[in-house]
């Protein structure tokens, strides 16, 4: 539609027409003190981060502005394993920021560039488009809020529930309705904001009809003109649709600065919160733990105070989405667990001690308790570590290092299972979790036809790291001498630190063992620098873990990589060939160490098709894979009697692929687990668990027979 210039010219925004003084007066005066009440709420929650125990953050501040504007603007966060939740925050997002953005350049132009230079820009044609713009702006935020009320409301999504796993029904802090309020209310404020202000905008196209600037540019406001059609056909009258404009004016506003005041105390903050989050994120959250801050007398969270102002800025990202609660294996099998429900019950509490004036006494987390804003230690204790709720929270919320550190305090006060403390005290003695004297780390390898080098002695090119399974457990000591043949097979100059390695200490630190994981990591460190290589290989997902993201802080940078990197690598190479294709059909199991973790999701499926396996992928796979249950110390943990294990979980969704044959793992934590969880679910006979090293062995033996023998 092309605009006759001279007519449009005259066209502009109608602000406060047929308004008295005194109203306009009374309308800044409420819009002044709405801004008052948003400031306050601003200063009261910077504050409370504030109380927060100082953090340093790595990384320029334009590659994190950068990183955060690329997350929020793509919504890729919101998308992911989401995406009807991240179209529709995507068209409210987009909606909202474009009405906004069209409000504060009216705001701008009328009390700012006009009165003091003079300068109008909101008429003519650039009126006209941004009307359209904010038309279809408006309908786009419209649709977005009654697509997540169609969510709430009738697809009634479980993770949208608020009831907790660590709760049972009757208790206060059940469900909490407060939650489900707070969020109808949000949804239908904007909802109002957005419907009123389209009668809003027809009914004074109604009120002047008469002026043909108006009337004859009304298409360029779409939805406001067939409204203000419909209006005049059901009878109004220009003078009424005055009365009503002038209603619906005051209405709109006075909701609008509502919202603007009430921003910093409401779920509405999240507009900021989750982009500060996202911001300050730290991309291996869970892959390296913080080490204890020298400033700080004791381990451990005691005090709200002893997080950081980071995570406690991460508290109050949270938009209780609800997909952490999903993803966490333990909650999926009915542990007492739910990382949503532990960052909500943070943020309650810091919201009740760090808002007032002076922090009171009572800013003390009771980790025994399950009073109001507390996290109980059965809660605590079943974390898996998994990284679950980290990889998929959309703001950024790093629930992983928030509940080791409050694991601190509990291993402190010696509030743990008997067994998981004898388990510590063992490793403290002997250095690895069986209780084995530290000579009999290297004795798998005596089965061996070769000798295995002492890296200790003679230099290597490859330093294994075998950690605790693969060199104690009977089972795993199979696979490690398969692998050390494979090693040997491929031309692979290896060698292991015999007693000289200790356990890698990835678990202990994750139970929240603090000072145990420091004499570990240092011990293995100083092992390390007593040898002669190049890089390290292991066929550990947690000793890989820790010793590619956690020995840097302790002095040891190494090249490091999993096993079914370095095969593979062997297989390109030409040194290892298939002789045999194995042309089962299996799935693969992604150990959270070795996916979630280190992104190593390719290796293990390129090493299975170079085999010649027909691989089918469970619906929970890669980033999104399940917790077989033993990590974060777990494995040391007995689970309760006759609770589903996450490793039966697990077993019961394989068995539901048709034909399968093996089950594949790459982690020897995983192969106990797993073939346990076989037995106890009933699927033995069925199909069977296998190290992926044994299948490669079982591909390549033809040719690797020959080799040998000649
Ligand atoms: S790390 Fe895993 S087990 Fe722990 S809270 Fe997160 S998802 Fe649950
Ligand atoms: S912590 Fe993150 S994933 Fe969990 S409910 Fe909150 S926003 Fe959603």
């Amino acid at each position: 539609m092309s605009i006759p210039v001279s007519r449009t010219d005259a066209v502009t925004r109608i602000l406060f027409e047929a308004f008295g003084k005194a109203e306009v007066r009374l309308f800044y005066l409420i819009g002044y003190a709405a801004i008052a009440v948003f400031f306050y709420g601003v200063y009261v929650q910077v504050r409370k981060y504030r109380r927060g125990a100082a953090l340093k953050l790595d990384g320029g501040l334009w590659k994190r502005l950068g990183d955060m504007l690329s997350a929020v603007l793509s919504h890729r966060t919101i998308d992911r394993r989401d995406r009807g939740a991240g179209g529709a925050h995507r068209l409210i997002f987009y909606g909202f920021m474009l009405l906004f953005a069209g409000t504060a350049t009216i705001t701008l132009e009328y009390d700012i560039l006009e009165p003091l230079f003079g300068i109008r820009f909101w008429y003519g044609e650039f009126y006209l488009v941004f009307s359209l713009v904010l038309d279809v702006a408006g309908v786009a935020l419209i649709a977005g809020l009654l697509y997540m009320m169609y969510r709430r409301g009738w697809m009634r999504l479980p993770k949208l529930d608020y009831a907790r796993p660590d709760r049972v029904p009757g208790d206060p802090d059940f469900n909490r309705p407060q939650y489900r309020r707070e969020d109808w209310a949000f949804l239908w404020i904007l909802l109002i904001i957005g419907v009123t202000g389209y009668v809003l905008e027809a009914a004074r196209l109604v009120w002047l009809q008469d002026r043909a600037d108006i009337w004859d540019t009304r298409w360029w406001s779409p939805v406001g003109a067939a409204m203000a059609d419909g209006l005049r056909a059901l009878g109004l009258s220009a003078h009424a649709g005055g009365e009503l404009r002038h209603g619906l004016w005051w209405f709109h506003g006075l909701i609008a600065l509502a919202l603007i005041a009430l921003i910093p105390f409401t779920k509405v903050k999240h507009i900021f919160t989750a982009a500060a989050s996202l911001m300050v994120r730290d991309p291996l959250a869970a892959q390296r733990l913080p080490r204890v801050p020298e400033s700080q007398a004791e381990a451990g969270a005691a005090k709200i105070t002893d997080f950081n102002w980071k995570q406690l800025l991460n508290l109050d990202a949270c938009t209780k989405c609800g997909r952490c609660h999903e993803a966490c294996p333990a909650r999926a099998v009915g542990a007492p667990l739910s990382p949503r429900d532990v960052i909500l019950s943070l943020r309650e509490f810091a919201k009740a001690t760090l808002e007032s004036g002076e922090v009171p006494e009572a800013a003390e987390l009771d980790i025994h308790g399950k009073g109001p804003g507390q996290v109980a230690m059965e809660t605590l204790w079943s974390c898996r570590t998994c990284m679950a709720c980290v990889e998929i929270c959309p703001v950024a919320v790093e629930h992983v290092p928030i509940i080791v550190q409050m694991r601190r305090k509990l291993v402190e006060d010696g509030a743990m299972d008997p067994l998981l403390t004898k388990t510590l005290q063992t490793i403290h003695k002997t250095g690895n979790s069986f209780g084995e004297s530290k000579r009999k780390r290297g004795s798998w390898s005596k089965a061996l036809p070769f000798p295995v080098k002492d890296a200790r002695k003679e230099p290597v090119d490859v330093l294994w790291f075998v950690g605790d399974y693969a060199s104690f457990d009977p089972r795993n000591q199979k696979v490690s001498q398969l692998f050390a043949t494979l090693l040997r097979e491929a031309g692979v100059d290896f060698g292991i630190l015999y007693d000289g390695e200790s356990n890698a200490g990835n678990d202990v630190r994750r139970v929240g063992e603090e000072g145990l994981y420091e004499v570990l990591a240092t011990a293995n460190v100083n092992a390390l620098s007593s040898a002669s290589f190049k890089s390290i290989v292991t066929t550990d997902p947690h000793s890989f873990n820790t010793i590619r993201n956690e020995y840097p802080d302790f002095g040891g940078k190494y090249e490091i990589q999993h096993y079914t990197t370095l095969l593979k690598q062997s297989f390109a190479e030409g040194r290892l060939r298939v002789a045999n294709p194995l042309k089962y059909r299996v799935t693969f199991h992604d150990p959270c160490h070795l996916g979630r973790f280190n992104k190593g999701y390719e290796a293990p499926r390129e090493l299975l098709a170079l085999l010649g396996c027909e691989l089918v992928e469970m619906g929970r796979c890669r980033a999104n894979s399940f917790c077989c249950g033993a990590g974060g110390g777990r494995i040391w943990i007995p689970d309760p009697v006759g609770a589903e294990k996450p490793a039966q979980n697990r077993i019961k969704e394989a068995a539901a692929i048709p034909g399968l044959e093996v089950y594949v793992v790459s982690c020897p934590k995983d192969l106990t687990m797993f073939e346990d969880a076989v037995k106890t679910t009933g699927n033995e006979g069925k199909f069977v668990v296998k190290e992926l090293i044994e299948l490669v062995r079982e591909a390549t033996v033809a040719r690797t027979v020959a080799a040998v023998s000649a």
